[in-house]
C-alpha cells in the first residue's frame, strides 16, 4: 500500500511540474491548470487512503464546506478581484500550516508514547512561524486590495528595527523551544508574535508594490506547506510546497524587475520606497490644458494611420471592454492597418490579467507583445491607443525621482506620433499619482467608459 501511495505522489508531483511549465505561456496555460488540478486530485485521493487517516467524517464535512466555498468564490469573483482571491487563498494555506503545526505539537505533548525529537521540533517551529506570517500577511494584502485596509504606504518610527527585533526574537524563541519542547506558553507566544509580524510586514507595503507582495506571500505559503510536509512526514506536501515556494519566488523576482523594486525592499516592507510619505504627496502635479477628442475626430485620425499599438490597462478590465476592443482590432485590420497590443507586466491587477481578457475576446496571442518586445517600436507607430491604463504609461517613472513609481519600466507610448488616452476622467491610477502624459503635445484624451467609448469609435470607423 505504501509503495502505491508514494508512486501516486510521484505522479502527482510530475503533473505539478508539467502544470507549472505549461502555465508559463498563455497558449498552454489552460492545459497547465488542468494538469496541476489533476495532480492535486490524485494527491488528495491518495492521501485519503493514507494510514494516518483514522476517521472520515470530519474530512467529509471539511471537504463539502471547503469545496462549496471555493467553487462559489471562484464563480462569483470577478476577473478584477482575482489578486485578492489569490491573496486570501495564500492566507488559508498559511493558516492551515499554523494549525497543523499546533495540532502536531499538542499530539506529541498529550500522548505519552510520542516523543519530541529535534528535527520535528524545528519543522513545527518553521510551520508555526511561516504559516502565521503568511496567514495575517495575506489577510492584510487581501484587505488592501479589497479597499478594507488603506492601500497607502504605512510608515511609523522604528518600523524596521521593530520587525527585525520580532524576527530575531522568534528565531531565539524557536531555538528555546527545540531545547525544551514542553514549554507550551512558548509555542503559543511564537504563533502569536508571528501573527503580529505578518501584519507589520505587509501593512507598510503600498500602491504599486502590492502585486510583488502577493507573489512573495504565495512563495511563503509554499514554504509553509513544505514545512508542514516535514511535520507530517508527507513527501507530496514537501514537494508541492517546494514547487510553490520556488515558482513564487521566481515570479516575485520577475515582477521586482518589472517594477524596479528590490526584493529586500518588498521583504522589509517599503524600506526604500521613494514615495514613503504617501504617493500623491510626493510628486508635483502636472499642469496645463489637455486636448480632448470625440469619437468622430478620432475615427478620422485612425483612418489616416497605418500602424496602431493598443495598450490595455486596468480600466479595460473594469469596463469589460475586451470584446469592443476585439471589434476595433478587426475593423482596423479590415482597413489594412497594422494592429498590435503592448502588454506591461503589471498592467491590470494581476500578472497576465490583460492577456487573459484579450484571449477571452478571441484576440490572437500573436498580436500581444511584451514590453521588451514592443517598446522600441513606438517611435515608428502612428497611434498608441491607451485603454484604461495609467501608471504603466506614466513618463514620470523615467525622470521624476520623487515619484513612487520612479524607476519602474514603462511602455514608451509617448514616443508614438500620437497618443490617445481613453479613460473616464483625469483621475489617478493605482499608485495614486497624476500622469504628465495627458498634457504632452502629442497626447489626446478620449474620455468615457472604455466599453462605450471603444464601441462608439468602432461605429464611427465603420461609417467612414
Ligand atoms: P491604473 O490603475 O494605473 O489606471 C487605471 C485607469 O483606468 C485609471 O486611471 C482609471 O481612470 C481608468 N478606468 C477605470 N475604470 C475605467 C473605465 N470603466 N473605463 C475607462 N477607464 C477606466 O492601471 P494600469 O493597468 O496602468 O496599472 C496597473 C497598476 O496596478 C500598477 O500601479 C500596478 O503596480 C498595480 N497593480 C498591478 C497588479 C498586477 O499584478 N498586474 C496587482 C495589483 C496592483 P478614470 O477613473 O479616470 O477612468
Amino acid at each position: 500500500m505504501r509503495i502505491i501511495i508514494e508512486i501516486s505522489y510521484l505522479v502527482a508531483s510530475i503533473l505539478f511540474i508539467f502544470g507549472i511549465k505549461n502555465l508559463s505561456s498563455p497558449k498552454t496555460a489552460r492545459k497547465g491548470n488542468f494538469l496541476a488540478a489533476l495532480g492535486m486530485f490524485i494527491a488528495i485521493v491518495v492521501t485519503l487512503f493514507d494510514q494516518h487517516v483514522l476517521t472520515y467524517e470530519w474530512i467529509i464535512i471539511g471537504f463539502i464546506i471547503g469545496g462549496l466555498t471555493g467553487a462559489l468564490m471562484a464563480y462569483k469573483t470577478p476577473m478584477t478581484g482575482m489578486p485578492q482571491m489569490v491573496g486570501l487563498l495564500n492566507g488559508f494555506g498559511g493558516g492551515a500550516s499554523l494549525l497543523v503545526g499546533l495540532s502536531e505539537y499538542y499530539k506529541m505533548k498529550n500522548f505519552p508514547t510520542w516523543t519530541f525529537n529535534v528535527s520535528t521540533d524545528i519543522t513545527i517551529v518553521l510551520s508555526l512561524i511561516i504559516g502565521a506570517v503568511t496567514f495575517t500577511g495575506s489577510l492584510i494584502a487581501f484587505g488592501k486590495l479589497q479597499g478594507i485596509v488603506t492601500g497607502r504606504v504605512v510608515k511609523y518610527p522604528g518600523q524596521h528595527p521593530l520587525n527585525l527585533f520580532l524576527l530575531i526574537g522568534l528565531l531565539a524563541a524557536g531555538a528555546f523551544f527545540v531545547i525544551d519542547p514542553n514549554l507550551e506558553w512558548l509555542v503559543l507566544t511564537i504563533g502569536g508574535v508571528a501573527l503580529v509580524l505578518g501584519v507589520l510586514l505587509v501593512l507598510p507595503i503600498g500602491g504599486a508594490d502590492m502585486p510583488v507582495a502577493i507573489s512573495l506571500l504565495n512563495s511563503y505559503s509554499g514554504l509553509a506547506a513544505s514545512a508542514t510536509g516535514f511535520v507530517l512526514q508527507n513527501n507530496q506536501l514537501i514537494i508541492a510546497g517546494a514547487l510553490v515556494g520556488a515558482s513564487g519566488i521566481i515570479l516575485t523576482l520577475i515582477m521586482c524587475r518589472g517594477m524596479n523594486r528590490s526584493l529586500m525592499n518588498v521583504v522589509m516592507g517599503g524600506w526604500e520606497t521613494a514615495g514613503a510619505e504617501g504617493p500623491a504627496a510626493s510628486t508635483t502635479s502636472p499642469k496645463g490644458q489637455v486636448k480632448a477628442v470625440d469619437s468622430e475626430e478620432l475615427a478620422m485620425l485612425f483612418d489616416a494611420a497605418s500602424s496602431v499599438i493598443i495598450v490595455p490597462g486596468y480600466g479595460m478590465a473594469v469596463a469589460q471592454a475586451q470584446h469592443a476592443v476585439r471589434d476595433l482590432t478587426n475593423q482596423l485590420e479590415a482597413k489594412g492597418k497594422k494592429v498590435r497590443f503592448a502588454i506591461h507586466p503589471v498592467a491590470g491587477r494581476m500578472p497576465g490579467h490583460m492577456n487573459v481578457l484579450l484571449a477571452e475576446a478571441q484576440i490572437s496571442y500573436d498580436l500581444m507583445l511584451s514590453m521588451e518586445e514592443i517598446n522600441d517600436d513606438f517611435p515608428n507607430t502612428d497611434i498608441a491607443l491607451i485603454i484604461g491604463a495609467n501608471d504603466v504609461v506614466n513618463p514620470a517613472a523615467r525622470h521624476d525621482k520623487s515619484s513612487p513609481i520612479y524607476g519602474m519600466p514603462i511602455l514608451n507610448v509617448d514616443y508614438a506620433k500620437t497618443v490617445v488616452i481613453n479613460k473616464r476622467s483625469m483621475n489617478v491610477g493605482y499608485a495614486g499619482i497624476d500622469n504628465e502624459l495627458f498634457f504632452y503635445p502629442n497626447a489626446l484624451m478620449y474620455f468615457g467608459d472604455a466599453k462605450d467609448a471603444v464601441a462608439k469609435l468602432v461605429t464611427e470607423i465603420k461609417h467612414l
